[in-house]
């Protein structure tokens, strides 16, 4: 018997990681510090709370946690948005197919620039939207020339930036956005802010750019900087008009009564992560001097992860940081590596065991 399984589907594998299980993980991008202790305790408050109510079906709008959000992005980024203009779902995965869904499609075209996100191809595929790549500059960032002259080549309905980029930690110059966007009005210019709140100080968010361009989307993820990437929120802010046209395309119903109610209260913990954030960035500094003195390129990052190289055969040290216990991601150009930033022990696990490495491949 043969299923009928879609023909571009066949043969494909799952998108995913290697999970192994090895003492130290810096491959996913995930935050390294549990959730604190008081906000263990109210989740658990929250949960049984809800409990017994949930033979009812969740707020199909949610309404109060995009009110919350709107609220947290309003003091992270010094904007001035409100719920209407905010989107959540489940992880920004799920708000970044729902563009496709209501925007992409048959005859239609989505591009990005490459190396970048690898899901947004699958986001791609999943609508039946052609995709397009194209290439990075040599630094890994993009200019308003690349952008206009493959906007104008392939008129995509929707452009994905990832900004800071990933697998690359590379930030994105906003003034591209400014200049280009206009000029390209039935284009969705979306900048995927996954690890936005990791970025150096003086870095904008293009949640700045919202109130002039009508075809642009930010989207965002409690995955990242909340520690709360088990829970699966994703966000998106943009314009009233856009999150209309993406509830044609929500499933009912699609954000859980807990997943609501746990996100609304880790955002009252904003301020008490921010300690774990700088923690991550210093880590992630020091690591980019380090990894230059001991002969290693990398990538500038505005990310909690950096690319590092060059490798004549990555595969080989990637193994053989394994060997170490510590696992880390094949990903990006050839040559390259990328390591998430972890606690600081687990960075001083990971230098001690990258030099051993060195010196057992020389
Ligand atoms: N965008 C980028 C650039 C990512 O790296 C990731 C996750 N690794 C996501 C979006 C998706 O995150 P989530 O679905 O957990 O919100």
């Amino acid at each position: 018997m043969t299923l009928p399984l879609r023909d571009e589907l066949k043969g494909l594998k799952p998108y995913g990681a290697p999970q192994l299980d090895v003492p130290i993980k810096l491959n996913t991008n995930e935050n390294p510090f549990s959730p604190p202790a008081d906000l263990i305790s109210a989740i658990a408050a929250d949960i049984s709370q809800i409990a017994g109510e949930l033979n009812r079906y969740p707020d199909r709008d949610a309404i109060e946690l995009r009110t919350q959000l709107a609220q947290y992005l309003n003091e992270e980024s010094q904007v001035s948005l409100d719920a209407n203009q905010v989107w959540a779902a489940n992880g920004s995965n799920e708000i970044m197919l729902q563009l496709l869904q209501a925007y992409g499609g048959p005859n239609r075209k989505a591009l990005t620039f490459t190396p970048t996100y690898s899901m947004y191809e699958e986001y791609a595929r999943d609508t039946n939207t052609e995709f397009i790549a194209i290439d990075r500059l040599k630094d890994f960032s993009v200019n308003e020339d690349l952008v206009t002259t493959s906007l104008k080549e392939h008129s995509p309905s929707v452009v994905f930036f990832a900004s800071p980029n990933n697998p690359t930690g590379t930030a994105m110059d906003l003034s591209i956005i400014q200049n280009v966007a206009p000029n390209f009005p039935s284009t969705i210019f979306v900048v995927d802010e996954a690890y936005a709140e990791f970025r150096r100080p003086g870095v904008a968010s293009a949640l700045t750019l919202l109130p002039a361009l009508p075809n642009l989307v930010v989207t965002r993820t409690m995955s990242k900087a909340f520690a709360f990437a088990g829970v699966r929120l994703g966000y998106l802010a943009a314009s009233e008009a856009l999150i209309n046209d993406l509830m044609l395309v929500r499933l009912p119903y699609h954000l859980s009564s807990v997943t609501q109610s746990v996100a609304k209260t880790a955002l009252r913990f904003a301020a008490e992560l921010q300690a774990d954030l700088d923690v991550i960035r210093r880590e992630r500094d020091d690591l980019l001097v380090w990894l230059g003195e001991n002969g290693f390129t990398a990538a500038e990052s505005d990310a909690n992860f950096v690319l590092f190289g060059t490798f004549t055969d990555r595969h080989a040290a990637w193994q053989a940081l394994v060997d170490h216990g510590i696992l880390i991601r094949e990903v990006g150009p050839t040559g390259w590596l990328r390591v998430t930033i972890g606690t600081p022990t687990e960075m001083q696990s990971f230098k001690t065991a990258l030099l051993r490495v060195k010196a057992e491949m020389s």
